[in-house]
Order: C-alpha cells, then sequence, then structure tokens
C-alpha cells in the first residue's frame, strides 16, 4: 500500500515512511493512493469476529505487505485488549462506548495501535527509537500510556515543573518502564521549543532515531476505522439503516468514518456535531471553511478553530460539496444546551454522559427531528464521564466515580528528573541515554 500527500506535491511512500513522517514534505496529509475493497460478504460475516479479529482484516487492507499478518494480528491484539460495547438506549439509539483503554478517551485507539506500528517498523531495524513530546497536560500521558513497554522505543516527556495539576503530574510521572518524564524549570512553550529543536538538531537526528508521534499521523487514523465495524457487528438489527453521530474537533474520528463508508462499512450518513467551535457545520452550509480563533468550551477537547483533518475529508471527495452533503449532517451546540442533555439523558436513562458525549447524543436527536426517515442513530462516545467529573457534577449533581485502574496510578510515587531550560543539557540527555 503507497500513500500521498493531500497536496500532491511530494512523493508516494511506503506505510512506514508515512508513519514515521508524520506529514508529508509539502505540508500535505498523507492518504492512501488507492482505496481499497472490503472483500463482498465481510458485512455479514462481521457478526462471528471478535474485535481483533475485524481490526486484522480491516488493517490488513491498509497496510499491505509492509506489516506481514503474523505482526498485524500481534499489534491489534496488544492494542485492543479492552472491551468496546455498544449500549442500546431506546431502540433507535444506541452509545458506543470508546473510552474503556487506559485513557479514557478514544485516543487510546489511534495512540496504541501507532506505537505498536512503530516498535513493529524499529524492531525490524534493531535500533532505539525516541518518541519525544512537550505537554502542558493530557497530551503527554496519553502517548506516555500508548508507547509503554513497546520494545524499542522510549518516551521522553517534557513537562513544565509546577504547572500542571497534580492528578495530570501523577499520569506522567508514575508509569516507569520505558518512559521518562523531565520536569523542565520553564513555561510549556518552553518545553515545546526545546522538543521541537530536538527534532531538528543536526547532532541529534545523525546520533539518534527521534519522532513526535503527532496527531496527524496516518497511523491514527487507521485504527479508527475498526470500532466502526465493531459497532454495526453488535446491532441487534442491521438491517436498519444506521447514522453515525460523530461529537468532533480536529475531525479525525468523522474522516475515519467515511474511510470505512469507502471500503464498505454500510452506513447510511454522518452526523458532524461540534460545539460552539461550529467551522465545520458552518463549511456544510455555506461551501466553505473559514478557519477562526477557538472559543473555550466544556466540551474542551473539541474546541478547535481551524481542523487538522479538514484537508482529508475534502481530499477524500475530490472536493465536491454536493457528495460531502450527502454523507454528512452538521450541527452545533452551546454548553448550556450540552448541560442539559447530560441531564436529561441522565434522568430518563440512568446513562452518565460526558460533555463530548452529550454533543453527539444532542446531533442525533437534532438530526431525528428533522429527517423523519426510520433510522437508527449510534453515537461515539468519546470520554469516560470520570474524566470530566466538574462538568458532570454540575450537570447531573453526582460526581462519578474514577475507574480503578486510574485511581491506582495516583497512589503511586511521582519520579521524574529535574530538568533545566536549557538545549544544551536536552541534547547531552539524549545522547547520553541512548541504550
Ligand atoms: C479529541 C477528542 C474529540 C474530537 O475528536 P476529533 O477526532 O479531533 O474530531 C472528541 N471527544 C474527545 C473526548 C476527544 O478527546
Amino acid at each position: 500500500m503507497k500513500f500521498r500527500s493531500t497536496l500532491r506535491r511530494s512523493p508516494e511512500v511506503s506505510l512506514r515512511d508515512a508513519v514515521f513522517r508524520g506529514s508529508a514534505p509539502d505540508g500535505g496529509l498523507y492518504m492512501p493512493v488507492e482505496m481499497p475493497r472490503l472483500p463482498a460478504g465481510f458485512s455479514s460475516r462481521l457478526r462471528s469476529l471478535s474485535f481483533p479479529e475485524l481490526a486484522r482484516e480491516v488493517g490488513a487492507l491498509f497496510v499491505g505487505d509492509d506489516v506481514p499478518p503474523d505482526a498485524l494480528a500481534e499489534i491489534v491484539t496488544g492494542a485492543f485488549d479492552f472491551p468496546v460495547p455498544l449500549i442500546t438506549l431506546t431502540e433507535r439509539l444506541h452509545i458506543l462506548e470508546l473510552f474503556h483503554g487506559p485513557t479514557l478517551a478514544f485516543k487510546d485507539f489511534g495512540a496504541r495501535f501507532m506505537a505498536r506500528l512503530m516498535g513493529h517498523f524499529v524492531q525490524e531495524t534493531g535500533k532505539l527509537l525516541t518518541v519525544i513530546v512537550a505537554t502542558s497536560g493530557d497530551t503527554g500521558s496519553a502517548v506516555a500510556h500508548a508507547f509503554l513497554g513497546v520494545p524499542g522505543i522510549r518516551v521522553v516527556i517534557l513537562y513544565p515543573a509546577g504547572r500542571v495539576s497534580d492528578a495530570q503530574e501523577k499520569q506522567l510521572t508514575t508509569l516507569g518502564q520505558n518512559i521518562t518524564a523531565l520536569e523542565v524549570a520553564g513555561s510549556f512553550d518552553d518545553c515545546q521549543r526545546l522538543a521541537k529543536q530536538a527534532l531538528v538538531d543536526p547532532i541529534v537526528t545523525q546520533e539518534i532515531m527521534i519522532t513526535s508521534a503527532n496527531s496527524i499521523n496516518i497511523a491514527r487514523l487507521i485504527p479508527q476505522m475498526f470500532y466502526y465495524f465493531g459497532a454495526f457487528s453488535q446491532l441487534r438489527d442491521p438491517a436498519i439503516p444506521v447514522v453515525f453521530s460523530v461529537p468532533s474537533g480536529n475531525l479525525g474520528n468523522l474522516t475515519a468514518g467515511l474511510l470505512a463508508k469507502r471500503i464498505g462499512l454500510p452506513a447510511a450518513q454522518f452526523i458532524v456535531a461540534t460545539n460552539t467551535n461550529d467551522v465545520v457545520p458552518e463549511f456544510l452550509r455555506s461551501g466553505q471553511l473559514i478557519p477562526r480563533a477557538s472559543r473555550h468550551t466544556l466540551s474542551n477537547a473539541m474546541d478547535v478553530g481551524n481542523p487538522s483533518n479538514f484537508a482529508r475529508l475534502v481530499d477524500l471527495y475530490d472536493n465536491d460539496l454536493r457528495a460531502i452533503r450527502q454523507d454528512i449532517w452538521g450541527c452545533s451546540f452551546s454548553d448550556e444546551e450540552t448541560l442539559r442533555a447530560m441531564h436529561d439523558v441522565n434522568q430518563r436513562h440512568h446513562y452518565t454522559l460526558d460533555p463530548h458525549t452529550a454533543v453527539g447524543l444532542l446531533g442525533w436527536e437534532s438530526f431525528a427531528k428533522q429527517n423523519q426517515a426510520a433510522a437508527q442513530g449510534i453515537v461515539l462516545a468519546t470520554a469516560h464521564p470520570a474524566k470530566f467529573a466538574e462538568t458532570v457534577a454540575r450537570a447531573i449533581g453526582i460526581r462519578p466515580e474514577m475507574p480503578e485502574r486510574l485511581a491506582g496510578l495516583l497512589k503511586r510515587p511521582k519520579q521524574s528528573i529535574p530538568f533545566p531550560n536549557r538545549f544544551s543539557a536536552l541534547q547531552e540527555f539524549l545522547l547520553s541515554s541512548k541504550t
């Protein structure tokens, strides 16, 4: 399988190169050169497949010969060792819980698959890969958890001393194994500057293999297709047309769903549900994407004013607005509406939504009201309510309980290396500890 840039001004590359580069040299994002198709009959077989089994079949279409079947099997079994349940609230409304991974959010799917795929490619070279990440809190722990225990890779996290919350610091500093946390005497911007410099420093890049594992990596998108199939496999009546409602920010989740449809997922339509950062619903109305500064909302992981995967979305449809509008229906919601939805669903169904999933649920309700067609909705639940405990408490009056596996982490002792805000120190650290 070959990958090309959305801007089409860079050479086609192998999966391996696409994964290590992140984005293409021309600044575009990698997409498959040719769209594969699932074999006829795959949908009817879906029911009998476990999640890792279907992940293997769908994944094989995109990794081609770059990853042998046995290695792919190992990657998906290692990455997806948690359940992906479909919860039925009413006959026509289901919630796909994507938050049972280690960081309690759907980003575990993309990050864990990418980590193991990189691990596979690195092991072929016999070298050690350094993944460097600067963080102000959450991204660092998601990356660290994803790479935890992956052979051939070490993660170096830079975080600003005294400027992350206690819970965040615990998540960054208690993992151990192949994860090292540097507690930098400086700000988040200083951490980011140090990490960026390391990625381009001639001495560092000459001596060690180093990457940033960023969020637009194609290796994150591929595994996000799997759970759309996973949802289908659990439906009681797959003959009723299915509409997916996707709470969206950078559009990774939505783009993966559209890719899944392109290769054969029998989905009728997709809802792109946003908070007041509504540039995508606005694009569906006007035909123009007008980026703007992001606004702060309760569903803050979706506070995006210029979605990074938008280029992939329009590329998938060859910029054909009519075709895009056929597949995607857009809507946006305020914080007040979000809180009310959390409250109402708790009252009606005794089910607790996090604020992001609540936006997705509002999307489905709004769609169902305006489109009378007989369909069933699947709302993607992107985060565990315990991750947004304050907001949940505000909406329903009860604080959700922290799952045991996270609570345990918070009890462990912090292990970090106090570090000066100086590149020469970082350079020395990276080179001296390269095995
Ligand atoms: C990242 C994130 C989103 C948005 O997903 P995109 O793929 O960026 O559109 C939604 N909900 C949660 C909880 C997230 O962390």
